[in-house]
């Protein structure tokens, strides 16, 4: 299959328009959002989610976001609008956050993964919206990446794992947040599945008290039913061994010049996710700075741009743990299963 590129900006209409027609006709198209670049499918198909399994090498058992235009459109695919989803659409729709309640019998069972709820989220960005508007249904979409490696967030990153995989890629440039979108699940108490641009406390503003699942920041013990399929499956790794050093700044930096020192000794070659706190720390080392611990937001835009670009020839990554309020929940959530969950020894 040859994929074909446009350019969402110069290309705008003609791409949109066209890819709008692959998706009704049961193609695939990656196209860009403000989280990450997502790989769509008619969403009401089955047959057609399917091929977005066999593109990514997805496990069938883990389901599918639904990506729709406009708020009402949330009517059809769940049984019906809870109030607090009504509030949070509200407040963070179109926006970086996906919701899932109790889906209705429009839904395919390939999207859900057979379960009884689906997720639907809203996207902020006029390249996704424009296409979804285009298709005329709802868009089912993964990150358009090979299953296990990091999401993509640039067109580039997604013809790496994707050319010749799937009909066309819409390419937007880079995506804004970086990380995949918020989950959150509206089946009993508010429960965030997996954390993204939209924190918990912004959520809490809203509807109150939210929690956090277990398995956000742990390995899934084995034998434990996964609330998100999704969290059970190896994650974002790039082609080299990830390590995360945790503590404070000053503490994190020195570890991590003890074991870059071990490593490099050992004929290793390393390579340090350094923040701009702790730069200095790194001077003569070979280190990239991959934001600013004050706002974690800076981090999630270039964590998985740097795991992809900053794994080639490099056999050990070295990144700092930091602390897991606001966004630098979900930077972690993504870092530790990078890492597999690899942390330095103190
Ligand atoms: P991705 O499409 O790669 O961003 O992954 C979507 C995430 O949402 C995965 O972790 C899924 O397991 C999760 N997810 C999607 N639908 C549901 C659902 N109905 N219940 C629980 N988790 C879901
Ligand atoms: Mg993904």
């Amino acid at each position: 299959m040859r994929t074909q590129i446009f350019n969402a900006r110069t290309q705008k209409e003609n791409g949109t328009n066209l890819g709008g027609r692959i998706i009704r006709s049961g193609g695939l198209v990656a196209f860009p959002t403000e989280t990450v670049y997502g790989l769509g499918a008619n969403g009401l198909d089955g047959e057609a989610a399917k091929k977005i399994f066999e593109a990514k090498g997805r496990p069938m058992d883990n389901p599918l976001i639904l990506h729709i235009a406009k708020k009402s459109d949330v009517k059809q695919l769940w049984l019906h609008i809870p109030e607090n989803a009504r509030l949070l659409m509200d407040a963070f729709w179109p926006g970086p956050l996906t919701l899932i309640y109790l889906k209705s019998e429009l839904i395919p069972a390939e999207v859900c993964a057979g379960l009884d709820t689906v997720a639907v989220r809203m996207p902020e960005h006029k390249t996704a919206l424009a296409l979804i508007r285009a298709a005329g249904v709802p868009i089912a979409a993964p990150s358009a990446n090979l299953s296990g490696k990091p999401s993509p967030t640039t067109a580039e990153h997604v013809l790496e794992d994707m050319d010749g995989r799937i009909d066309m890629v819409l390419d937007g440039g880079s995506c804004r947040v970086g990380v995949e979108s918020t989950v959150l699940s509206l089946v009993g108490k508010p429960r965030i599945l997996r954390p993204g641009g939209i924190t918990k406390e912004m959520l809490e503003q809203v509807i109150g008290s939210v929690e956090v699942s277990p398995s956000v920041l742990a390995p899934l013990a084995e034998n434990a039913i996964a609330e998100s399929p999704g969290m059970k499956h190896k994650h974002y790794a790039p082609d080299c061994t990830v390590i995360v050093a945790e503590g404070s700044p000053r503490q994190a930096a020195g570890s991590i010049l003890r074991e870059y020192g071990l490593a490099e000794a050992s004929g290793k070659r390393c390579i340090i996710f350094a923040t701009e706190q702790t730069k200095g720390y790194y001077r003569g080392k070979n280190y990239v700075i991959i934001g600013d611990r004050e706002q974690p937001a800076t981090l999630c835009a270039n964590l998985f741009d740097a795991l992809r670009e900053r794994s080639h020839g490099v056999d050990i990554i070295f990144a700092e743990g930091i602390p897991t309020n606001d966004q630098g929940l979900a930077y972690m959530n993504r870092l530790l299963r990078a890492s597999g969950f690899t942390l330095i020894d103190e």
